[in-house]
């Protein structure tokens, strides 16, 4: 497998030609190696146009996705930015390219232990992982330049709303369903006035916690996380 020629494409064919056109996105989208955040026996199938599954029941997302969110919160370099749903680690590896300092926050052990060891193995000193429920923020390392959730909740978190700096930009996948969102952009004009977008219609898991859904019937009951949820 040609890793590069694949990577070097996918971002023609799936992000650049549809309409992501932020320089410093298409750079970071061609430079973090997708291949690494994905199961063994699934990663020839890295460049593909699609999320796919990464153990614990979630998903790595679609690389179109992680551009657009990425391309919405508006980065210029050297922000901090705050990323709830570390998942694979693969959308903070794409932050950290562009930000100068990511906190990623991830509810499944599991699943955040892997991702930190990847992401210092791959040498992204400016990223720190957290297992926590990343619904009420990271209070000690506000306020963030941008934030992003890669999971749908019912609302906006007030916690994230609070973490915001003035001129910050928040986004997330917002929907009364747990399958379904509407993607939507919410920037601090000020200390108490924010601006809300929407984006667009998309696809998210559940995000689960304290300021999300309280309950998931996607997950398994003798997950030692659910219990601690209730
Ligand atoms: N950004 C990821 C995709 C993540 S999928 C990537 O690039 O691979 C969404 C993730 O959000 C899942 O791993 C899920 O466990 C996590 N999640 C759901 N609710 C959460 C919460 N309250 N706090 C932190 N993570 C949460």
């Amino acid at each position: 497998m040609d890793y590069d020629k694949q990577r070097r494409r996918m971002v023609d064919e799936q992000i650049a030609e549809r309409g992501i056109d932020d320089a410093r996105v298409l750079a970071a989208m061609a430079s973090v190696e997708r291949e690494k955040f994905i199961p063994p026996d699934l990663r020839d199938l890295a460049y593909q146009d699609g999320p796919l599954p990464i153990g614990c029941g979630q998903t790595i997302s679609q690389p179109y996705m992680v551009a657009l969110m990425t391309q919405a919160l508006r980065l210029k370099g050297g922000e901090k930015v705050l990323e709830i749903g570390t998942g694979s680690g693969y959308a903070a590896a794409v932050l950290g390219e562009i930000a100068g300092e990511v906190v990623t926050i991830e509810r499944k052990q599991e699943l955040a232990d892997r991702a930190r060891e990847k992401l210092t193995e791959m040498g992204y000193a400016n990223i720190h992982v957290i297992a926590g429920d990343g619904t009420r923020g990271c209070a000690e390392k506000a306020p963030f330049d941008a934030i992003v959730v890669t999971a749908g909740g019912p609302l906006v978190p007030q916690s994230l709303r609070d973490q915001l700096k003035v001129g910050g930009r928040l986004v997330i996948p917002v929907g009364s369903e747990e399958t379904f969102q509407t993607l939507i952009r919410i920037t601090r004009r000020t200390e108490d006035e924010y601006d809300e977008e929407r984006l667009c219609l998309v696809r998210f898991i559940p995000l689960i916690g304290a300021e999300g859904w309280h309950h998931n019937h996607y997950d398994d009951w003798s997950d030692p996380d659910y219990a601690n949820l209730r």
